[in-house]
């Protein structure tokens, strides 16, 4: 008789492979939804590709984009990717993206703690008609990797031109106070409160622990 190799070891709702930002999204939902989760990466870090990229996500007509006064509409985004996508944007997906964008974006800010902000200028990369100055290009609030405990050393590290001083990430808001400290007071104050939160950091992590965008990723369930 032959064996029925039609047998697991391990069975689960969602097989999940690979664990950037696209894999522990998926995860991340699948399990706040109740499904059981198998979440597989080859490497011994999270983070993927996107750990180490700019991490800016492009939504439009978002939420957060009209919380920084810069109101959009998804109409003015199909005119813009129309404009620049010629006869590509009828595809189907693109309706998907646009639909569901906001949608996903407001899940995660409700349900997670993976949180988004939009500055107020950030312009699209093309001035074409339905292009926005701001509101569509968001970034990820800073996150406390302190509270991940010893798991923060599962992250994979942004690159090192992303960070100063041996591990310290620096966000867009850390520039102008870091580049001209004793311009005033709320400057100098800035700096001295960075140092000195990367200087308690070090005596008990490879790096800093404010996390700017790169793998925010984390389950509040
Ligand atoms: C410097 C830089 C800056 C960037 N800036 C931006 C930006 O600002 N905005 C933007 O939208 N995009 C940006 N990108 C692109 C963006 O980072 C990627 O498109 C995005 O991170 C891809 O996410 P992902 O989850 O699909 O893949 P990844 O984040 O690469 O994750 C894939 C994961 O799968 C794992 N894996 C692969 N094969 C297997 C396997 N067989 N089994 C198990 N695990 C596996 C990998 O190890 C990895 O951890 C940037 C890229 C770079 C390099």
């Amino acid at each position: 008789m032959p064996q029925d190799d039609r047998s697991f070891d391990v069975e689960t709702d969602l097989l999940v492979v690979g664990a950037g930002a696209a894999g522990m999204t998926a995860a991340l939902v699948a399990a706040l939804e109740g499904l059981d989760v198998i979440l597989c990466e080859k490497s011994d870090m999270v983070g993927g590709t996107t750990a180490t990229s700019a991490g800016t996500v492009w939504i439009p007509g978002n939420r957060e984009g009209q919380r920084a006064g810069t109101p959009d509409t998804v109409e003015a985004a199909r005119i813009y990717l129309a404009a620049m996508l010629g006869a590509q944007a009828t595809d189907e997906r693109l309706d998907m993206f646009l639909e569901a964008g906001p949608i996903v974006l407001d899940y995660l800010a409700q349900r997670t703690s993976v949180q988004f902000a939009a500055p107020p200028v950030h312009p699209d990369y093309k001035n074409l008609p339905g292009a926005a100055i701001g509101g569509r290009a968001l970034g990820a609030v800073p996150f406390d990797g302190r509270k991940l405990g010893d798991d923060f050393d599962r992250i994979r590290p942004p690159r090192r031109e992303f960070m100063v001083l041996g591990g310290m990430m620096v966000g867009k808001t850390d520039i102008p106070p870091l580049l001209a400290p004793f311009r005033s007071w709320t400057h100098f104050k800035h700096v001295i409160g960075l140092l000195t939160r990367h200087a308690l950091d070090r005596l008990s992590y490879k790096r800093g622990t404010p996390d700017h965008g790169q793998c925010t990723c984390r389950q509040t369930v």
